[in-house]
Order: structure tokens, then sequence, then C-alpha cells
């Protein structure tokens, strides 16, 4: 095939974003507040911060539209290979004679390979500043746990990751990784806190859940002196991190002079998708723009397509303030599908607010038909995908057929949130026929 121009468009390192965007500054209507479950009043601040530091809280709240990016955290983001690519996907459009054109965008090439170091260094950063010293979290499949313990290693400071017990027996490596990086790491429910106790009591082989980890990092980040909390989604904070990716998109697009007529991406907490698409939904709420957004999600943990739209807890006890977010109830058990990081209950405020003002469109898929997808991309464009990032592959493949059939050349992009190969567990399931859509 001969190479164009947009087969891959780069950007240069001083082009990686001073400021994040927050999509508050551009909405006609507030992003719902966290409300103090007590006294179903807005959460204080001073309610915040037993858990996270103030620069975090001060970020969560505002509705400034531009934040400044720290130069400590843009030289971080370089180590992340930031700006990262926007490629063609040129095998894949031959392979499906289409005529659509189909771009993704390289988060998969960051060291702990996926999006989430985006967040965890900012955030990292404001802990470090503030003289914190230890930092708590939860992962699900391992890959937020793997870009706190890097961004951790990177600022000098100690982390405890509560890991859920399906991921950490499905991916011994990302155990490994953090470890590496210098982070303890504990499969959960655990018998580290009082919580995970109780739910072992109650049922020795619980699979755990992001709710459970959530509510066990934040039990010890209450019990251990100068420790403070980090979440790797969901919260304000870090959908507007996440920012990078979609502001580097811009650029990327405006550089070919392309405006697409899909952007899509998984949803688990939201952030990946958050990250990519609010610069351009911001276009889109001033008439600059008529993409549609497409958030996909598996079809075995249907927050946005099947949840309601209601305050509830972000963990299982019931530790966090409440948000306003698509939820299944913050006592919903998810099966044991290979997609770890989509194995959450709900769905961050702010996406839900851009989705209940119609700029969202959501979509599900089983499992079994996300493997497909991912098998096929990997044959073709030769890069094995996330799990979850199989998700948006999917829904891209599918609106490049429904292009091939309707004979539009249809612009579709979308996130490769992070790479696969240590998810190859899950792989080897679906290729030797011991994959359902359950697990
Ligand atoms: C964690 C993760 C997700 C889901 O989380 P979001 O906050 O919805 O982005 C998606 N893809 C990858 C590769 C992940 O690691």
């Amino acid at each position: 095939m001969a190479i164009y121009k947009d087969d891959r468009v780069t950007l240069s390192p001083e082009d990686i974003p001073k400021k994040w965007y927050n999509i508050a500054g551009d909405l006609p209507v507030p992003i719902p507040p966290p409300l103090n479950p007590a006294t179903n009043q807005p959460s204080k601040p001073e309610d915040l911060e037993a858990i996270f530091p103030k620069g975090v809280i001060a970020q969560e709240m505002s509705t400034e539209r531009y934040i400044d990016i720290p130069e400590e955290v843009r030289d971080a983001y370089m180590m992340l290979c930031r700006p990262s690519p926007l490629q063609r996907a040129r095998r894949l459009e031959k392979f499906l004679k289409t005529p659509a054109k189909i771009y993704f965008k390289r988060e998969d090439l960051s060291p702990a390979g996926s999006h989430k170091p985006n967040s965890a260094i900012p955030q990292t950063y404001m802990n470090m500043k503030e003289g914190v010293e230890n930092l708590t979290t939860e992962t699900g499949a391992g890959q937020w746990g793997s870009a706190l313990a890097l961004s951790c290693a990177h600022f000098d400071m100690k982390c405890t990751v509560f890991m859920v017990r399906v991921s950490y027996d499905q991916k011994p490596f990302r155990r490994l990784i953090m470890e590496t990086y210098g982070s303890k790491v504990h499969a959960s429910p655990s018998k580290e806190t009082a919580y995970g106790r109780q739910v072992l009591q109650e049922n020795p082989d619980h699979p755990g859940t992001l709710g459970i980890a959530i509510s066990e990092a934040i039990e010890l980040c209450l019990e251990q002196p100068n420790t403070k909390y980090s979440l790797g989604s969901v919260l304000n904070h870090v959908m507007l991190h996440q920012t990078v990716i979609g502001q580097e998109v811009k650029q990327q697009l405006e550089q070919i002079d392309t405006v697409p007529d899909y952007m899509i991406a998984c949803v688990g907490g939201g952030s990946n998708f958050a990250g990519f698409t609010f610069p351009m939904i911001g276009d889109k709420i001033k008439g600059k723009n008529e993409t549609e957004f497409l958030a996909v999600e598996p079809a075995s943990v249907p927050s946005m397509t099947k949840g309601e739209l209601r305050y509830d807890f972000g963990d299982t006890k019931g530790m966090t303030p409440l948000l306003k977010m698509y939820t299944l109830g913050h006592d919903f058990v998810p099966s044991s599908i290979h997609a770890g990081g989509l194995r959450y209950h709900g769905m961050a405020p702010a996406v839900s607010k851009v989705a209940e003002l119609g700029y969202v469109t959501p979509i599900s898929y089983e499992q079994s038909e996300t493997f497909e997808a991912a098998v096929t991309f990997a044959r073709v464009e030769g890069i094995i995908p996330a799990p979850e990032s199989s998700h948006a592959i999917k829904a891209a493949i599918d609106k490049a057929l429904e292009a091939k059939k309707t004979n539009e050349e249809k612009t579709i992009v979308f996130n490769l949130s992070g790479h696969g190969l240590l998810d190859m567990g899950g792989y080897g399931k679906y290729l030797h026929g011991d994959m359902n859509n359950t697990h």
C-alpha cells in the first residue's frame, strides 16, 4: 500500500496541551454535585479532605473552562509518550472493504499500557506537593493500579493497591508490574480491612468488585496517617486530566482537515471516553461540529443502556459521597468478564450529564463479539488491543460496515484506550473456545 500523510498524524513534544479542558465551563447546566449521605446536602470541600488533597478537590469543583497543567506534569506526560499518534487503520478499512476512513488514538503506547497514567500523574503530583506520603487505591483489571504505581515511583511516593480478586487471579503479571514499580498489592476482598474481612466471612470465594475494592482503599486511607486515596475514573477531576487525549486529537484532526462523523470510546467509569470526546463535545455544544459520540459498554454491565440516572454511592459499602449517575445500583455484582476495567456499576456524573443532554449515544456488546473484533484488529493492524478497547473497535467496525452498505465515506475515530498484552488469558479462552458472555 502507498503511504499517505494521514497514516500516522503526530505532534511534537511542545504540542502536549498546556491546559486541561473542563466541560463544566461549557455545559448549559451544572454537573450535579456530590452529596454528603448524612445530610443529603452537597459535599463541602472539607468533607472530602479526609481522602483527597486540596488541589484535587479544587479541580473537582471547578467550572473554569481551562485549567493550567503544571510543568512537572507536562514533563511526566513526555515520559508517557505524549503526544500519542493518531493512526489510520487502512488495513482494517481494506479488510472490511469499506469506503469509511477509520482512525484511532494510540493510548496503548503509554508505559503502563493504557490512558490511565494521564490522571495518575497529576493526582500523585498534587498529593506530593501537599506533603502526602502514601496513596491507596483500587484496581479492576490492574490498569489503574499500574498507572498509579508508575506515577508513585516517579514522584517517590508509597502506594497500596486493592486489586479485584478475579483480575488478581486472571492477570498475575499486572500485580508484578505494580510490585516492580514499588507498590503493595492485595487481592480484594482482603483480610487487610474490616470491610474486606466482613465480605469474606459472608462469601470466602467472593470474586470482588471495584465497589468493594474502593471501600477497602478508603478504609485504609482513613486509618493510616499521612495517606490519601486516589480514584482512577468517575470523578470530574479524572475526566479533566484525560482531556489531554481529546485536545491532541483535535489538533491532529485539524492537521488533516477532518471533522469526524463518529467518535467512539469504551466506557467503564467514563474517563477515556470523556478525555477523548469532551473537547469535541464542547465544540458541538457551540454548534461547531455534528459529530456523533458513541459510548460502548459491555452488555453484562449496562450502566448507560439499562441503568437508572439517580444519586448512588460510588462504592459498595457506602463510604463515598452520593454521585448523580447512570447506575446499576452500588451492590451490583458484574459477571467476571475479561474487560475488568469496564466492570463498574456506575458512570461518571460528567458523562452521565452530557448523555442526559443528548450528546452521547450509548451502545453495548456481548463479550464474545468484542473479542472477535479484537482478533480481527490484531490480525490486520498488528496491535493486540485491551479487552476494554475492543468494545470501541467492535463499534467502529459496525459503523464502517454500515458505511459500506450506504456507500458513504464516513470518518470514524476511536480511542484505543490500551493494549492487551497482559490480557492473553482472555484471548486464550476466546481462541480455544472456552469463552462465553459472562466469563
Ligand atoms: C480502565 C480502562 C478502561 C475503562 O475506564 P474508563 O474510566 O471508562 O476509561 C478502558 N480501557 C482501558 C484500557 C482501561 O484500562
